[in-house]
C-alpha cells in the first residue's frame, strides 16, 4: 500500500504516534520515527525493525521551527525525499477551567499542539512540493469539534489544527498536497494513564463513549493510515473522527 514511499511521524516513541510508524512501516512505507523522547523513539524503531521494516530516530521537539525543518532535511538526506506526514505529538495540558488556567501552561499547550502542527506543516509541505505532492495527517482530537471543560488550551489548540488542516488543503490540493485531520476520542496510552488510574474517572470517560470503551492506539492508526494511502486520493481538508461514537451524542 504503501512501497517506495518515505514517511514521518512526529511523537513516535509512544501511544499513537508509535501505532502509527508501526502501521506505515507495516505496509511498505520508510519511517522517520521523532520525538522529543529518544529512548522510547529508539524502542518504536527497534519494533520497527523487528517486523522487518525501515525506521530511523531522529530527536525533535515540535514546538521548535529550528527542530522541524532539520527533521524534514533528515528525511530527505537518510530517504531521498518526504511523501507522507503525520503530525502526531502532542501533551494534554494542565486541567483548569478558563479563568484558573495558568498562562505558562496556555503558552505551552499552544507551543507544541497548534505551533508545533503548523512549524512541520510549513517544513514538511515545501519538500512535498519539490517531491511532486504528499499526504499529512494531523492529529487532532475529539476536542478539536467540541469543548471540553477544564481543558481550554488543548481544545483551543485542537481546533486551530482542523483551521490550518482546511487551510492548507485549499492552498495545496492542485498541487498534489492532501490535508487531513483526525479527531480520537480517549485512546488507552500514557496520556490518559493519570485519569484511567482513578476508577471513577475511567468509568466516566467510558460512558462517553456509546462503543462502551476506550479505543487503542491501532484502531487511530487504521484510520491514518488509509487517509495517507492513495486510497484515500480523492479526500483532502477533512476531519475524520475515529471516536466510538463520542460525537454522535
Ligand atoms: P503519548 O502516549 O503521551 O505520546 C505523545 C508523544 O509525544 C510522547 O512520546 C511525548 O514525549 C511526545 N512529545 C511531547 N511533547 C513533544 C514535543 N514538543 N515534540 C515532540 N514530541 C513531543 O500521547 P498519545 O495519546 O499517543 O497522543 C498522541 C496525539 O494524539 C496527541 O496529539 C494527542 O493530543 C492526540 N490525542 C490523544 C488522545 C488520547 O486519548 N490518548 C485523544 C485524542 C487525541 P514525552 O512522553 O516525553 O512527553
Amino acid at each position: 500500500m504503501l512501497e517506495n514511499k518515505v514517511s514521518l511521524v512526529t511523537g513516535a516513541s509512544s501511544g499513537i504516534g508509535r501505532a502509527i510508524a508501526l502501521a506505515y512501516a507495516g505496509a511498505g512505507a520508510k519511517v522517520v520515527v521523532s520525538d522529543v523522547d529518544a529512548r522510547g523513539g529508539e524502542e518504536t524503531v527497534a519494533l520497527v525493525l523487528q517486523a522487518g521494516g525501515d525506521a530511523t530516530f531522529v530527536a525533535a521537539d515540535v514546538s521548535r521551527p529550528a527542530d522541524c525543518e532539520a527533521l524534514v532535511q533528515f528525511s530527505v538526506e537518510r530517504y531521498g525525499r518526504l511523501d507522507i506526514a503525520c503530525n502526531n505529538a502532542g501533551i494534554g495540558g494542565d486541567q483548569a477551567a478558563t479563568a484558573d488556567y495558568p498562562l505558562d501552561g496556555w503558552q505551552r499547550v499552544i507551543g507544541i499542539n497548534l505551533s508545533g502542527v503548523f512549524y512541520c506543516m510549513k517544513y514538511e509541505i515545501a519538500q512535498m512540493l519539490r517531491n511532486g505532492g504528499g499526504a499529512i495527517v494531523n492529529i487532532a482530537s475529539i476536542l478539536g469539534a467540541v469543548g471540553f471543560a477544564t481543558a481550554p488550551a488543548y481544545t483551543a489548540a485542537k481546533h486551530g489544527v482542523l483551521g490550518l488542516t482546511k487551510t492548507a488543503a485549499v492552498e495545496y490540493g492542485a498541487s498534489g498536497v492532501r490535508v487531513n485531520a483526525v479527531g480520537p476520542g480517549f485512546i488507552h496510552t500514557p496520556m490518559i494513564a493519570g485519569l484511567e488510574a482513578d476508577a471513577a474517572t475511567a468509568q466516566q470517560l467510558v460512558a462517553l463513549h456509546p462503543i462502551g470503551r476506550l479505543g487503542t492506539p491501532e484502531e487511530v492508526a487504521q484510520l491514518v493510515l488509509w487517509l495517507s494511502s492513495p486510497a484515500a486520493s480523492f479526500v483532502t481538508g477533512s476531519y475524520h473522527p475515529v471516536d466510538g461514537g463520542y460525537l454522535a451524542r
